[in-house]
Formats: C-alpha cells, sequence, structure tokens
C-alpha cells in the first residue's frame, strides 16, 4: 500500500449525477479494493487505475483550492466522494474529508456523503451540528463477513458499516443504505437485502439499488475471485434477471415500510419526489 501527495486545479467538479450540483473527492483511488469497483475505469492517474486498492493519491492542496472555489460557486448538493470512498485509512490522519465537510457547510453548501467506513464517525459533531445539510448513505451489498472479505477485500465489515449508520441515525442525521451491485446469484435475492434491513432496523430512510457494471477492468478482477463469472455475464445480459430481481428488491422494501429506488442510472419522477423531501436538490 502506498500513498502520494498530489497538487490539483480544481476541488468541486460538476457532478453528472441528477441529485447533485458538484463531486468532490479528496483522494484518489482507494484502499479497499472491491473487485467489483468500475471507479477504477474512469480513474485518469494510470497508476492510480493499474494498482487499484495499492495506491493512493493524497491531494494535498485541495484545502486551499477549495477555499477559494466556495466563495466563487454558487451553493449546491456536494457528493463526498462519488469516485472513491472519503474515508481512506489515511484520513484518519490528513482530515482532508473532514476539514472539506466543515468549509463546505460553513459556505452553505449541502454535503451528501457516501462510504464504507465507520471513521465518518469521528466527524459526528459535525454532521449533527449541521443535521438539515447532511445525509450520510453507506454502501453494503452482504450482511456474511465472508462474502464481503472476498468482494471487499480491504474494506471495513459490514457488521461495522451498519453500526456506524445506526450511530448516525441515532444524532439525527439522514442516512442511506446503497445497495449495488447487485450481482447475480451473490446478492440477487430477497433474503440478502432482508438481512441488511434486519440489522439496521429502522434507522435508514432510503435504500439505492444498482446492479453490477462491467467494465474491462471490472471482468479482470472479478475472475480472480468467481471461477464461473460466465454465468454472471449471462444472467447480466438478461433483460429478464434485472426486471424479476429488482420487482422482488422493490417489493422486500414496501413489505419492510423502507423508500428503496432503482439505480441512479434509471432515474424516476417518483425518485426524484422522495429525493427532494429528503433533503436533496431535484434535478431542474
Ligand atoms: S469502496 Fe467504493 S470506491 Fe472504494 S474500491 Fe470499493 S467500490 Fe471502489
Amino acid at each position: 500500500m502506498s500513498y502520494l501527495r498530489v497538487r490539483v486545479r480544481t476541488a468541486l467538479s460538476k457532478s453528472g449525477l441528477p441529485d447533485l450540483d458538484y463531486s468532490l473527492n479528496p483522494y484518489i483511488g482507494c484502499l479497499h479494493g472491491c473487485v467489483y469497483c468500475y471507479a477504477r475505469s474512469y480513474t485518469y492517474a494510470k497508476e492510480v487505475a493499474e494498482n487499484w486498492g495499492r495506491i493512493v493519491y493524497v491531494k494535498e492542496n485541495l484545502l486551499e483550492v477549495l477555499e477559494e472555489e466556495t466563495k466563487k460557486r454558487r451553493p449546491g448538493v456536494v457528493g463526498v466522494s462519488t469516485v472513491t470512498d472519503p474515508y481512506q485509512p489515511i484520513e484518519a490522519v490528513e482530515r482532508l474529508t473532514r476539514r472539506s465537510i466543515e468549509m463546505l457547510l460553513r459556505r452553505s453548501f449541502r454535503v451528501s456523503i457516501q462510504t464504507k467506513s465507520p471513521l465518518v464517525l469521528r466527524d459526528v459533531d459535525i454532521l449533527s451540528d449541521h443535521r438539515k445539510m447532511v445525509d450520510v448513505g453507506f454502501t453494503i451489498i452482504t450482511m456474511d463477513p465472508g462474502q464481503a472479505a472476498v468482494l471487499e477485500p480491504r474494506a471495513p465489515p459490514p457488521k461495522e458499516r451498519a453500526g456506524a449508520l445506526i450511530k448516525i441515525a441515532s444524532e439525527g442525521v439522514r442516512t442511506w443504505l446503497f445497495y449495488g451491485p447487485v450481482i447475480p446469484g451473490i446478492n440477487d435475492s430477497v433474503e440478502s437485502l432482508a438481512d441488511i434491513l434486519e440489522e439496521v432496523g429502522g434507522s435508514v430512510d432510503l435504500v439505492l439499488i444498482d446492479k453490477l457494471r462491467v467494465t474491462r477492468e471490472v471482468e479482470k478482477s472479478m475472475r480472480t475471485v468467481m471461477e464461473d463469472f460466465n454465468s454472471v455475464l449471462a444472467l447480466l445480459n438478461q433483460q429478464e434477471w434485472w426486471s424479476r430481481v429488482r420487482r422482488e428488491l422493490l417489493n422486500l422494501c414496501e413489505k419492510m415500510g423502507v423508500r428503496c429506488f432503482p439505480s441512479l442510472a434509471e432515474p424516476t419522477e417518483q425518485r426524484f419526489k422522495s429525493l427532494a423531501d429528503f433533503g436533496a436538490r431535484p434535478p431542474t
């Protein structure tokens, strides 16, 4: 594992996601090293992309740049992060994510965090002081620690993420669950999502589901842990598979009284309305 310091010219990027105005990624690369991660396919730093999960760049001048940008840009919703996890292990020392969030909130930007790390609990003081301006999403795709260890080798165990979600919700901060990727034969059963929803109880305000996206790099890394990845590909290519799984998962959420929506790639009017209620800025 190695960290390298880099300097950047911009901090906020215009977000391509419908619910966000900007994205902020304090780090490039992600040590969690999930085998299904497609961020590696969109990372411009070749060294990081080719050594995904082993090298992380730290944006050493991020705060100076962000300071200038937040003076000039119109406040909006900032996704922290959208490409990698903002709570990399080194964040415990660097505090780039923490200080960025503080700065954004001070300048009236809303912050939407997505992570797999309980390190976010360190920042619960800021989050609870600004509960109307923040939401925190945790990605959990299985409660099975063995399965998680294979698919997300260096990410904190699902139980710890669920515990962090519950703690943050208990502080009155809105929380959501990202159930993605859904992988055929791995976590595409109703029981798999039910296990997670039972674990987090009534703490989760919203669930987003997404299916596996296969890039060349994802296929290569998935094949290192799955002998029969061809069967996964075959199911992914069947529209009926996703229609059925999506329907079953949405039905489960309805039964359990949790708002649940399909992936970012499948926006629906209903989802936007719900996200607007949730606090995110609806698309204009
Ligand atoms: S935590 Fe997210 S960004 Fe990091 S490797 Fe896993 S999927 Fe990729």
